[in-house]
């Protein structure tokens, strides 16, 4: 296991296509509230996560910040600073800092001796995902009195889409009024769930992901202190597409997988998505009914952003561009988009985003992954 614990400390360094927008940011005037929002899987909450500490850190010289040396970062990096306020989902805290800051990934660890079987289970796996109502409040409402240290607070909610409509008007009421010293950040994967009334009183900060070809170098580099990781490049490969090119997705899918932790949902996942891009690279002779069978396993969301990124590969090849999710099926994208009728392509699409917004409604099933795969197929049909 120590190659892994080696290699997050190197993972510790930001991102290199964050970089830019690290350098954009001044500490010395910084807004009270920020939305940074990108696309899942990119480092949106490792870059939030260094951007605290610097917001924390008690250095008087402020050249580079955070120190790593005051107090404060001391206190940040032990996980206990008492003006770090984090609203995360049980499912993040891995992430967050805690007392073995050098070890931040999931190593082997828990008996799956609580979960129990059927509804039970999802249930609980749903409420895991949710940043909980009472924390919620309760931070809220801490913000009434002064900071711990008589610096900065800040408050990091992560994913802002998670929070519950009753919380997000409490946090509302804070973000129109904010309390001395006090910076949200806020994060968000998806811009388009962010109530506007949030969004329209935070600063924005869009975080880009990296082109292919700079996402698989530093993907490489991560894996090649990971000796006892066995994949291929090819492999690599197609997993960092089948992540929508979002590199930490992909690193942690490929931990979580050697550490076989949550293992049975990613290989899921992994082989639904797999077979799925199968399915549609048939065009017209997709055998819908088999294909919603054999991938109806997965998380329904996870297949909507598949069926998303392919639609949005076939709309770009139908106007002469590149695919830019799946660039290995290129030749049958490209197929593919001359033989699609357009009008209903872009009926397919609207019916993707539709079910988007219902994606974690309970009745989010496979009659309506059917429809969708069926709706497919009309595409290339009169
Ligand atoms: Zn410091």
């Amino acid at each position: 296991m120590n190659s892994l614990v080696d290699q997050n400390r190197v993972a510790k360094q930001l991102a290199p296509w964050l970089q830019p927008l690290w350098d954009a940011m001044d500490l010395s005037a910084f807004p009270s509230s920020v939305l940074i929002h990108g696309q899942s899987g990119i480092g949106k909450l490792k870059f939030s996560i260094e951007l605290a500490k610097a917001l924390l850190c008690e250095s008087p010289i402020s050249s580079a910040k955070p120190c790593n040396q005051c107090d404060g970062c001391r206190w940040f990096n032990s996980g206990n600073h008492p003006d770090f306020i984090t609203l995360v989902p049980e499912t993040h805290r891995k992430y967050l800092p805690h007392g073995d800051f050098d070890v931040d990934v999931d190593l082997p660890k828990k008996s799956k001796a609580t979960q129990v079987d059927g509804d039970g289970e999802a249930a609980e796996k749903k409420e895991k995902k949710n940043i909980s109502i009472e924390e919620t409040r309760s931070a809220i409402e801490g913000l009434s009195v002064g900071s711990h240290r008589g610096g900065n607070r800040v408050i990091l909610i992560y994913p802002l889409e998670m929070l519950r409509s009753d919380s997000a008007n409490t946090l509302l009421k804070s973000l129109e009024e904010p309390p001395a010293n006090t910076i949200f950040i806020l994060l968000a994967d998806r811009l388009d769930r962010v109530l506007p009334t949030i969004r329209s009183r935070c600063r924005l900060l869009a975080a880009p992901r990296p082109d292919r070809t700079a996402g698989l170098l530093w993907l490489r580099q991560r894996l090649s202190g990971m000796t006892d990781l066995k994949i291929s490049a090819a492999d690599v490969e197609s997993i960092y597409d089948e992540q929508g090119g979002a590199p930490y997705a992909v690193l942690d899918s490929l931990i979580a997988r050697h550490n076989k932790d949550d293992k049975d949902e990613l290989t899921i996942a992994i082989q639904a998505s797999r077979y799925l891009l199968q399915a549609m690279s048939q065009g017209s002779r997709i055998n819908w009914l088999d294909a919603a069978e054999k991938t109806q396993k997965a998380r329904y969301s996870m297949l909507l952003a598949t069926m998303q990124r392919w639609a949005s590969d076939l709309q770009s090849a139908a106007q002469m561009g590149a695919p830019r999710y799946y660039p290995k099926h290129e030749a049958s994208i490209k197929a593919l988009a001359q033989q699609a009728r357009l009008p209903k392509l872009l009926r397919f699409w609207k019916s993707l985003i539709q079910a988007r917004r219902h994606e974690n409604h309970p009745l989010a099933n496979r009659i309506q992954l059917e429809a969708l795969l069926s709706q497919y197929q009309q595409v290339f049909e009169d």
